[in-house]
């Protein structure tokens, strides 16, 4: 199954695209009317952005992250001498991805990293694909680290990868679905991360989870809606009202100024009304 991992994520990757790019066409779950025409800029961005965040993973790491879990695992090099069974592999991962995007959004620097991410002002499948290179580079050296130190074996490496781009694309595409009250039980759904998604700083603080629904609720950061409803919802950054969709912009975004207010981390910002609100 190793052999052909490769072809089995980018199979699961190319069909869910796909499917969903023809879900969210048909079965749309909001509309904006003033995104029309905008879409070939936004999606062009988009895509260059996975180009080239693939393409710097593969220049700089010499190996993959299942590569690297093998190699740990046949050299017993883990740091404690066990290797982690596959489905708490998995659930150990998803739960360093909560941290990672949690702190994403509290520490100013890797905000700088996430922002363009949120900068997106549409939600859909394409979105999915919109993170900043360096901030996948991170993410992989992160996911290098938990590998050596709890000896996770590559198999729950490559199936957590899978499953991460797969429940990314679910979550962020703009598709209607049925019965999403019984369904973001067992996995975060678009409605769910929607609400991260929202102008709105506290809900942007929010909803941290990719696969597992449960640690935002857990920890405290579970908003089951947006104030304003989810067709209403403003989508992005205040401090980028225009979204910022070419691809230049779209690399240069961690190292400029915003065009509008202070850089501000959305927790920041969640911390000073917070405390105006106190103060009042
Ligand atoms: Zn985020």
């Amino acid at each position: 199954m190793l052999d052909n991992e490769i072809l089995i994520r980018l199979g699961c990757f190319v069909t869910l695209l796909a499917l969903l790019i023809v879900l969210q066409a048909y079965w749309p779950r909001c509309q904006n009317p003033a995104q029309t025409g905008k879409k070939i800029k936004r999606w062009s961005a988009n895509f260059v952005m996975v180009f080239t965040a693939t393409l710097l993973v593969r220049i700089v790491l010499p190996l993959s992250a299942t590569a690297f879990a093998l190699w740990v695992t046949e050299h017993d090099l883990a740091a404690f001498g066990v290797t982690l069974w596959t489905i708490p592999a998995i659930i150990l991962l998803d739960l360093l991805i909560y941290w990672q995007h949690r702190l994403s959004h509290e520490v100013p620097f890797l905000w700088r990293l996430h922002k363009m991410h949120h900068s997106d002002n549409w939600l859909d499948v394409s979105s999915a694909l919109r993170f900043h290179p360096l901030e996948i580079l991170l993410s992989m050296l992160l996911k290098f680290i938990a590998i050596w130190l709890f000896g996770i074996s590559a198999l729950a490496v490559m199936w957590f990868e899978v499953i991460l781009n797969s429940t990314a694309l679910f979550n962020h595409s703009n598709i209607r679905l049925p019965a999403d009250r019984w369904l973001r039980l067992f996995i975060v759904t678009p409605d769910m991360h929607r609400v991260h998604h929202s102008v709105d700083v506290a809900e942007t603080n929010s909803n941290y989870g990719f696969n597992i629904p449960w640690w935002d609720r857990w920890f405290g950061t579970y908003i089951a809606q947006p104030r304003v409803g989810h067709t209403q919802l403003n989508i992005g950054l205040d401090d980028y009202p225009q979204g910022e969709t070419s691809w230049q912009q779209l690399l240069l975004m961690p190292f400029m100024k915003p065009r509008r207010k202070a850089a501000l981390t959305p927790a920041a910002t969640a911390t000073t009304l917070r405390k105006v609100s106190a103060d009042d």
